[in-house]
């Protein structure tokens, strides 16, 4: 096996895991003409992880998320697109989906991993986009990091990474993402409208509407929708197997494999 890049230098290639059991790996990705901000290698993704990890430990009494490690510390690669910039944002709504596409054209698409892709480029659109299988299969979730600049609110307004223990717009709205990438929130969640958010109030992880989003979020208010709503009819993000430690009868999105 050849000889992987110690963490903290760039890599371009996955770097042996630490598990075979499903995770999340970490990606910063540029346009074929995008400006370098060193985000995988200056500290900036691994502290946004760990907000988040602070955070949904803090909001679910315990849990974590089974994350890509090489011994022992968070796995990040860097993807250099072959598409400029300029016909990136051009894909209007569906940056997302050129990222997934190129990523798994690439060979960086493996097994039942999920993918928490850092585009460190623009969008006319928004600031991120998920998959939501089964209506949009895919196992990317992406943060457009200097989306809308055009805006009232340029994406990159905010920090990534700027605190370890308290989350930021950047880092929360990746989790937002790779929430939607699971196929959440279901359609059988008594609360979900607009494509797998939910209306119940503006301070949820998943809320959309008219309201502004009131961060820091909660994990599912009123645990009805999709953390621990007790419907075992209906997937719960509680039992997914990118919960750590793996739940006992866990489950995969749709179009995701053991
Ligand atoms: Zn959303």
């Amino acid at each position: 096996m050849p000889t992987a890049a110690p963490i903290g230098q760039r890599t371009t290639v996955d770097r042996p895991d630490d598990s075979d059991l499903p995770q999340i790996h970490l990606v910063y990705a540029l346009a074929s003409d995008g400006v370098d901000r060193f985000f995988d290698t200056n500290g900036a993704i691994k502290t946004s992880v760990e907000s988040v990890r602070y955070w949904f430990r803090t909001q679910s009494s315990g849990l974590d998320l089974r994350w890509d490690t090489y011994n022992g510390e968070l796995d990040v690669t860097f993807f250099r697109l072959g598409s400029t910039e300029k016909s990136v944002t051009a894909l209007g709504a569906y940056v997302r989906d050129v990222l997934e596409q190129e990523l798994k054209a690439a060979g960086g698409i493996q097994g039942s991993k999920q993918y928490m892709v850092f585009y460190d480029g623009a969008s006319t659109y928004a600031c991120g986009g998920g998959a939501w299988p089964p209506l949009l299969y895919g196992v990317v979730g992406a943060m457009y990091l200097k989306g809308l600049p055009d805006g009232p609110v340029p994406c990159d307004s905010n920090t990534l990474g700027a605190s370890p223990t308290t989350p930021g717009y950047l880092d929360i709205a990746m989790l937002h993402e790779f929430v939607h990438s699971l196929g959440l929130t279901p359609t059988c969640a008594p609360n979900q409208h607009s494509s797998g958010h939910v209306s119940d109030s503006p301070n949820d992880l998943m809320w959309a509407g008219d309201a502004p989003w009131d961060l820091p979020p909660k994990l599912d208010i009123g645990n009805d929708d999709y953390f621990r709503h007790g419907n075992p009819d209906c997937p719960d993000l509680a039992n997914v197997g990118y919960i750590d430690p793996l739940p006992a009868d866990y489950w995969l999105p749709p179009g995701v494999s053991r």
